[in-house]
């Protein structure tokens, strides 16, 4: 099989990165192959599921043309700097170049230790494998950037994590690129400003073409960082760790660790497990975006120019934020009640609802989507909350011209809840992947409400409630 790589990445300066070639696993075993993305970048489907296939997953056969390295990047991790992380288990294959000669990373993620393992083993295992595998293609169906996952294979080892031997596993994603606002403070860092400006004008041209300069990477990566953001609140994602290092300049989602699906509405809602603080909940997301862009700023200065004046250029495109977001946001959650092109005098109505929804417990999907059917009242613990919101929007619905076909496109039917993906993981641990197939079926097309996928619409009952999630 030939694979189309051109490992751009490899060829920057050898301090950007270490070579670093997979570590073999024991026996891999084939779990998944997204045969839709492999069609997608060029790669024949047939072969990836094959022994020799299954290979190339588990790291256990490097492709021709592939140059593996492991980045190098540093990052903010809760508001604290660590200078020096670096992929301590993930394995960048090099990029590839798809039909359409748009270029994508392969990374193998769980292949084994690299030297920013630290004292990690620099394995995965099938639980953070098949969650980031479901959540991720879950969001690429929404229409949200994120990376995506090509498959997932086990490696037959066990992982030791929390004293116990858990199964092994690999899983290979696909991402626009791996440069993250920590990738540019770890050379920041070093007072580097030649790898710096490498990197700038690397990033740009992989990303942004059409931009100029640092000051046009910085308003670049507000754009997108604003309108992502703005998508994930309007899905009610939480991303759970918005370190730097999982801060992309392409605008992607990346890394899915501790992140959830919101059931009930809460704005301050936090389900990752090392999120003490708070400092990642549902509503601080736009902050946090901010901030991160802001230490990319704040890298890119000595890039601007003098000083004083790169401050005060900096800070009119970080100024830049609050507008593009605020503007996503109102365009995002204007189509979830039926608008298709809110103003700012709607806002209120949106704002009005959300208030409702957090004080009476309503679930965030059942309730949009429930505005397409009538049956959203029903998730209020007390319905009177939405009744006597209700008037007013259906005053202004009554000035739209489809509102129906706005609500439908907007309002997924269903997500990966939070104890649905407990279930896929808890079988998938004893061997059964049924309920992982079962449940990769039902989220492939998650706006349609086909009956046969009805028992994934409900929100958990109180035992089955998830409110931690786990790395
Ligand atoms: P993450 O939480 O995935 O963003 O990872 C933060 C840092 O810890 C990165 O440098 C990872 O490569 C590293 N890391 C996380 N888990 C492991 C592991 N099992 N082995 C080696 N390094 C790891
Ligand atoms: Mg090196
Ligand atoms: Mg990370």
């Amino acid at each position: 099989m030939h694979l189309a790589f051109d490992p751009s990445y490899a060829r920057l300066p050898e301090r950007f990165f270490a070579r670093q070639d997979p570590t073999p696993g024991a026996a891999p075993a084939p779990v998944v192959v997204n045969r839709a993305l492999a069609a997608r970048l060029g790669i024949d489907a047939g072969w990836l599921e094959s022994a020799e296939g299954t290979a190339v997953l588990a790291g256990n056969l490097v492709p021709a043309g592939a140059e593996p390295i492991a980045q190098a990047y540093a990052g903010h991790q809760f508001g604290g700097f660590v200078p020096q992380l670096g992929d301590g288990r993930a394995i960048l294959l090099g990029e590839l170049v798809a039909p359409d000669g748009m270029r994508f990373d392969w990374v193998l993620k769980g292949a084994g230790r690299t030297p920013w393992s630290r004292g990690g083993d620099g394995r995965a295992w099938i639980g953070p494998v098949l969650r980031e595998y479901l959540v991720s293609e879950t969001m690429a169906a929404f229409g949200v950037p994120t990376t995506r996952a090509l498959g997932a294979v086990l490696t037959g080892q066990g992982v030791y994590r929390d004293g116990f031997s858990r199964p092994g596993a690999v899983i290979a994603r696909i991402a626009a690129s791996h440069i993250r606002v920590g990738t540019f403070e770890y050379f920041a860092a070093r007072g580097d400003l030649e790898a710096l400006a490498t990197l700038c004008d690397y990033t740009l041209s992989r990303h942004y073409p059409e931009a100029e300069g640092p000051l046009g990477l910085l308003a670049a990566a507000v754009a997108a960082q604003a309108r992502l953001v703005a998508q994930w609140l309007s899905f009610g994602f939480i991303h759970g760790v918005m370190n730097t290092d999982n801060c992309a300049l392409s605008g992607e989602t990346i890394d899915y660790g501790p992140c959830a699906f919101l059931d009930a509405y809460h704005p301050q809602k936090v389900f990752s497990s090392i999120d003490r603080q708070g400092r990642y909940a549902y509503a601080n997301q736009p902050q946090i975006a901010l901030w991160n862009l802001a230490q990319l700023a704040s890298c890119l200065l000595p890039l601007i120019g003098p000083e004083a004046a790169a401050v005060e250029q900096a800070q009119a495109v970080l100024d830049g934020f609050a507008p593009a977001y605020q503007a996503e946001w109102l365009y995002r959650m204007g189509r979830k009640i039926g608008l298709a092109r809110a103003t700012p005098e709607d806002r209120p109505l949106i704002e009005s609802l959300l208030a409702r929804m957090a004080s009476e417990g309503a679930d965030f999907t059942r309730t949009f989507r429930g505005l397409a059917t009538g049956r959203a009242r029903e998730e209020f613990a007390d319905p009177a909350a939405f009744d006597t919101w209700a008037p007013g929007w259906q005053a202004r619905l009554r000035r739209e011209v489809v509102p129906q076909a706005v609500l439908s496109a907007a309002n997924p039917v269903r997500i990966p809840r939070n104890h649905r993906l407990e279930e896929v993981i808890a079988a998938a641990v004893t061997g059964d992947f049924a309920p992982f197939r079962q449940l990769q079926a039902a989220l492939a097309h998650p706006f349609d409400p086909a009956p046969e996928f009805a028992a994934y619409e409900a929100a958990p009952t109180a035992e089955e409630r998830v409110t931690r999630t786990f790395c």
